[in-house]
């Protein structure tokens, strides 16, 4: 009755809710630091745009999301057909997929990394090849050797998530740049806006040379707006055309529209959030320093840390605190914990909890 594949397929493991710890738990206060968010949530602006959208929830949304293409457009200085959205980075993923890749087809991927690259490869039959990250960073070489005839898509998360380890420009241009163009070059950029350095390129400025490049960003991170499901592709004219082929119709609720619209305008929120984050990953730094625990250094709003302890048991002491973070083992560091940077107080209960359980 089932396809083979979906037996090989493991179904995606979230950050556990707030309202589900609190509930098995019986707890009234749970901290959330698993999923990435920004911890302050959307700005004023977006929950105005909110309660104004309200009248218009009888209606379908406008399924090609037009003005907030054109203000996205030209905020990206690109053309509007050059840009499509999902419910989520995540969903256009899948649009990529499967416009690529026919069974037997293979698409290339980092491991550890973001898991949604090898479940869509596998949904359509393909083989994800998985590159082991070298010092917590990609392994492009590596990619290079593992093209073949066969290759039809390659997945760069640009920082890496879990690592939060980054590709420098230099080396991503000359990568793209080696590969045949007849391969999809994925480069998701769900942590973007936290990064200022100036080694860390924004790959939308290749798409005019590269037609073979699709850039991946989201509304869910740094503008606060996971739960309304938005994020977004930017490639040639030519891939968005095939993409909105097997995009379904309305995919992309009219409150997330609005929303984003919102988010777009808010640069004082975006910024308060990245100061935020600079100063909670410079907090953690320093308190795994003195618990002279080990770290890997993230560009994203996240830090993986090592334990030397079985991750999952901490995990779970973690949770009965109240504290959700991600336990390694999914990632196949099972002595690492990776937490999402909160707002001050919630770092610091983190801590402290963390410094009792070990
Ligand atoms: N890419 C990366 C690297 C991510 O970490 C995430 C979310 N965890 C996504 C894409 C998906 O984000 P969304 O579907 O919410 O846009």
């Amino acid at each position: 009755m089932f396809r083979e594949v979906i037996n090989t397929i493991s179904p995606y493991i979230p950050g556990k809710p707030i309202s589900e710890v609190k509930r098995e738990l019986g707890l009234e206060k749970v901290i959330k630091l698993a999923s990435n968010e920004n911890p302050l949530g959307p700005s004023e602006n977006v929950k105005k745009a909110i309660k104004e959208s309200l009248s218009d929830l009888g209606f379908y949304p406008d399924g090609n999301c037009t003005e907030l293409k054109l203000k996205l457009a030209k905020k990206l200085n690109v053309k509007p057909t050059q840009i499509i959205f999902g419910a989520g980075s995540d969903e256009i993923t899948q649009f990529i997929a499967s416009i690529f890749l026919n069974p037997g087809d293979n698409s290339i991927m980092a491991r550890p990394s973001f898991p949604r690259y090898e479940t869509v490869t596998k949904v359509m039959g393909g083989l994800p090849v998985e590159i082991p990250l070298k010092n917590h960073t990609h392994d492009l070489d590596e990619f290079a050797k593992h093209i073949n005839e066969r290759t039809k898509i390659i997945w760069i998360c640009n920082p890496n998530n879990p690592t939060g380890t980054i590709v420098k420009k230099d080396e991503l241009y000359s990568f793209i740049k080696s590969v045949p163009s007849e391969i999809a070059v994925v480069v998701d950029q769900a942590y973007r806006e936290y990064i200022d350095d100036p080694e860390y390129p924004d790959a939308t400025q290749w798409l005019y040379e590269f037609k073979n490049l699709i850039v991946l960003q989201t509304f869910s991170k740094i503008y606060g707006l996971a739960s309304l499901r938005i994020g977004y592709a930017i490639a040639s004219e030519e891939i968005i055309e095939k993409l909105n082929r097997v995009r379904p119709p309305f995919n992309v609720n009219h409150m997330a529209q609005v929303t984003a619209i919102a988010a777009l305008e808010d640069t004082e929120h975006i910024q308060k959030a990245k100061e935020l984050n600079k100063k909670s990953l410079e907090f953690f730094y320093k308190s795994f320093e003195e618990m002279n625990l080990q770290y890997i250094e993230s560009y994203g709003n996240f830090v993986m840390v090592d334990l030397k302890k079985d991750a999952v048991e901490i995990f779970k002491k973690l949770l009965l605190k109240g504290i959700i973070v991600r336990p390694g083992d999914i990632f196949d560091m099972p002595t690492y914990i990776r937490v999402t940077t909160g707002l001050e107080s919630d770092n610091m209960e983190f801590i402290k909890a963390l410094k009792e359980v070990l």
